[in-house]
């Protein structure tokens, strides 16, 4: 199975992602950039990961093998 990731260098902390699928992704506070939380279930949440993706002002959401 892929991979999800957050690109650090290219997120810019919008808060896009964890509102589009909080189930998976959540902004750290201290770094104040999106990660992908320990244990998400990405089958369950395909869709709204690839909406997140898709609305991702950045392009920083990439799956990798
Ligand atoms: S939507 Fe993109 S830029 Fe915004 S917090 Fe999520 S990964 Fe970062």
């Amino acid at each position: 199975m892929k991979k999800l990731k957050i690109d650090k260098d290219k997120c810019i902390g919008c808060g896009g992602c964890e509102f589009n699928c909080p189930e998976v992704f959540e902004i750290n506070i201290s770094s104040g950039k999106a990660e992908v939380k320990a244990g998400a279930d990405l089958e369950e949440n395909k869709e709204a990961i690839e909406r997140a993706m898709k609305e991702c002002p950045t392009e920083a959401i990439y799956e990798e093998d």
